[in-house]
């Protein structure tokens, strides 16, 4: 049993919008995210980078540990509806993977 949320509950990508989505940083395809309460989107989801090999979420690792002592690392996200690209921070690697869109056909 999954509870991560249904890709038929969500409003589809922009029609504009190419899929899948490429991280700049790593080429990996980007996963679609619901966006948490707490967090200030007008927008459904945004794509999110969740490969943890990703240049980009391990540099910030090894940064914000060297610039403040902290493990929260930054992962790259870009919103398909305002075309916004920037970090997305989480307080650890495995924070909001259960906010990741389960796919039709997965
Ligand atoms: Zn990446």
């Amino acid at each position: 049993m999954s509870e991560r949320p249904r890709a038929r509950d969500l409003p589809p990508p922009p029609a504009d919008c190419p899929r899948p989505q490429r991280c700049p940083h790593c080429g990996e395809p980007m996963v679609r995210m619901v966006i948490p309460e707490l967090a200030s989107f007008d927008s459904p989801w945004i794509y999110v980078c969740f490969n943890d090999d990703c240049g980009y979420f391990r540099r910030s690792g090894e940064w914000m540990q060297r610039q403040y002592a902290s493990s929260a690392q930054y992962r790259h996200k870009l919103d398909p509806f305002t075309g916004e690209t920037g970090p997305l921070p989480v307080w650890s690697a495995d924070a909001m993977r259960n906010l990741i869109v389960e796919e039709d056909g997965e």
